[in-house]
């Protein structure tokens, strides 16, 4: 593990650089606050832990100290000032400056020792609660069983997608597609194989579609899919979704499952919405053609542009479909 010792004085750099070399740490030296900066600033795997001499030229350990805790993240340094200085009001100058520890000089160490073992173990509960609130957030934007983004993950997206949409006056395509009879699958097969279908048919999502689309499980076996795309070039896309997932049986235990989807898209191209309701009718939209969809015999995909006009059926209605 790294860890910077920035110091003026050569001997005391020497004697800390031996010090924590025998603790098993990979030294890194600085001789002023300024040399010190730039390496905390420069480097994409900067110390986390740092011994900073106070009295040092061009910036000194406290300006330093509060340098650092300006540009705080999650991950902030451990920082312990090093000082000749051992009276309470300097100690207390030191925290406030944002300092975790204080020791003076001439360091013992033992000492120095022990406070760096208290340093250690604060940086792994940063660490470890920085993984648990990454995993928070992933967990709160993510369905479990697909990994795919939720609802309200998608929602959002949705959100700014629009807002970017209408700001370079580029066009999107929302779908919600369904699987068409999948209740049965759960039916016949049990739970268990459901799950693997909505496994599998995500992957088959995420294979067809470009990494600037968002995919999403909207819910149950509803999928939601938002693509910067022409409106004349959406169809072909879902389209060729449709075909990927009526071509190729779905596999599970044993079993080859045929199965189709059906799709609503709405395109959107420069319309103005500004609020949740606007999105909320965009979404019922792709909703009420995706109903079209189901009720004009499924394994289709409706188009519905913003005049929710529906497209010329012969030109945007796709002819794959099946009965039953
Ligand atoms: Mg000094």
């Amino acid at each position: 593990m790294k860890a910077l010792i920035a110091d003026d004085d050569l001997a005391l750099r020497f004697i800390m650089q031996k010090m924590l070399e025998g603790w098993g740490f990979e030294p890194v030296i600085a001789s002023d606050g300024e040399e010190a900066l730039k390496l905390m600033q420069d480097s994409d795997e900067a110390p986390r832990l740092l011994l900073l001499d106070w009295e040092m030229p061009k910036i000194n350990g406290l300006d330093l100290c509060k340098a650092l805790r300006e540009d705080e993240n999650n991950d902030p340094p451990y920082i312990i000032l090093v000082t000749g200085h051992a009276e309470a009001e300097y100690i207390q100058t030191a925290l406030d400056a944002g300092a975790n520890d204080f020791i003076s000089k001439p360091t013992n160490s033992g000492v120095l020792r022990a406070r760096i073992g208290v340093g250690l173990r604060t940086l792994e509960l940063q660490r470890r609660l920085n993984i648990a609130n990454h995993m928070l957030a992933y967990r709160a934007n993510h369905d479990d069983l697909t990994g795919l983004r939720n609802r309200g993950a998608v929602v959002e997206q949705l959100e700014s997608e629009l807002a970017r949409a209408q700001r370079y006056h580029s066009e999107l395509s929302i779908a919600i597609l369904d699987i068409d009879f999948f209740k049965k699958v759960n039916d016949t097969y049990g739970h268990p194989v459901g799950d693997r279908v909505l496994r599998e048919f995500a992957d088959r999502l995420r294979d067809t579609f470009r990494p600037y689309d968002t995919v999403g499980r909207y819910g149950g076996e509803e999928f939601i899919v938002v693509c910067p795309i022409e409106a004349q070039k959406s169809f072909e896309l879902f389209e060729r979704f449709r075909k990927v997932i009526e071509e190729t049986p779905f596999l599970a235990n044993d079993l080859a499952i045929d199965l189709t989807v059906s799709g609503g898209v709405r395109t959107f191209s420069g319309e103005e919405v500004n609020d949740a309701k606007g999105i909320l009718s965009l979404l019922a939209d792709a909703d009420a053609a995706l109903y079209r969809a189901k009720h004009s015999g499924r394994n289709t995909v409706c188009m519905v542009n913003h005049s929710s006009t529906p497209f010329p059926e012969h030109e945007h209605q796709s002819s794959g479909q099946k009965t039953g």
